[in-house]
């Protein structure tokens, strides 16, 4: 008898350790993507590769240290964003493509997902990093998505950093416009403009960021140039809630890159969330679903990140690559670039 007390009280205690144990360690994690595309190994060099592998694994470092000290999902999704709209090699900030008058219009957008919060900004020139004039609208504003010269105004009076539009400008961008523009002359008159693919290698490089902190928060944001040769004001999905960017602490944080015409008419991020909502699919199930089923259908192309509630991470694309990077809660860090890696 006296033996069974012992057992009893032996299981118990351990029991109590494990869940301890439990508490002790929450979920979290975080997701990033630098642009889907036409990335191909023919077409880089490793020393290319090894400088996207080296920023994306900066960037997300940054956001995981925050995620980890206790900070939010917001805190870190805006850092890591930062550090890759600083870096030229991304199609955000500094280095992001040009429209058709040879100038940068950039947008950005940024939901949290426990309030259903968002802010977005679409067409800025001057501000350094859009991620966090979008989210100073979320927190600042009565509105929800800023465009143009008030956006820059808005951001200015907010106090933060605003740079000339040459800033943002790079030698690779001026040239790639110059492309884009002869070849889609070209292809204009032969009425192929929208297969052609070099137009469409010219345009990856959006960043993105999802994340989940230990206190269950979700937060989404995406930030870019848009495309190369864009013309007449032009918004693409990125600054579009649903589209772009979508974050809700019921189910997922969502950001998108690919062809955004595509990405807005499929109402990509918010109908991965819907589909978990109301379907139960799995994150991975219902990312699979909206890129392969609908955009791909329709004749659009790219990529998703994702995180869940229970921190299951996503990285769905149908383009041959996206950069891209994960860190969960242990600090395990995945970093890759080819769609078959
Ligand atoms: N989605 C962006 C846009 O259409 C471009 C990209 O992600 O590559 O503006």
């Amino acid at each position: 008898m006296k033996k069974l007390i012992l057992l009893s009280f032996l299981i118990t205690t351990s029991c109590v350790e494990i869940s301890k144990k439990e508490v002790a360690q929450p979920k979290f994690g975080l997701v990033i993507h630098g642009g889907a595309g036409t990335i191909l190994r023919k077409n880089m060099t490793l020393e290319k590769e090894e400088k996207y592998r080296a920023v994306l694994t900066e960037a997300i470092q940054v956001g995981y240290g925050i995620l980890k000290k206790g900070g939010s999902s917001q805190e870190a999704v805006e850092k890591t964003i930062n550090i890759m709209e600083d870096s030229p090699l991304f199609n955000a900030g500094k280095g992001a493509v040009l429209n058709s008058n040879a100038s940068i219009e950039l947008d950005a957008s940024f939901m949290e997902g426990k309030s259903l919060g968002a802010g977005a900004i679409s067409g800025v020139k001057t501000v350094k990093n859009p991620i966090s004039a979008a989210i100073k609208v979320m927190e600042a504003s009565p509105h929800v998505m800023l465009s143009g010269s008030g956006a820059d105004a808005f951001a200015n009076e907010q106090g933060l950093e605003i740079v000339s539009p040459e800033y943002f400008l790079t030698e690779r961008r001026i040239n790639a416009l110059k492309e884009v523009q002869k070849a889609s002359s070209i292809s204009k008159t032969n009425h192929k403009y929208q297969s052609n693919d070099f137009i469409n290698q010219q345009r990856y490089g959006t960043v993105g960021c999802v994340a989940l902190d230990i206190f269950g928060n979700l937060a989404a944001g995406t930030s870019t140039g848009g495309m190369t040769n864009k013309k007449w004001n032009r918004i693409g999905d990125a600054p579009i809630i649903g589209a772009g960017t979508y974050a809700n602490n019921a189910t997922c944080a969502i950001s998108s890159t690919g062809w955004g015409e595509f990405f807005i008419r499929t109402v990509v991020a918010h109908d991965i969330s819907a589909l978990m909502e109301y379907k139960k699919l799995s994150i991975q199930d219902a990312a699979y679903e909206v890129i392969h089923n609908k955009v791909a259908k329709l004749g659009g192309d790219g990529g998703v990140i994702g995180i869940d509630t229970k921190g299951n991470m996503m990285m769905e694309m149908n383009t041959p690559g996206m950069y891209r990077a994960k860190m969960d809660a242990s600090g395990k860090l995945e970093v890759k670039i080819y769609e078959d890696e």
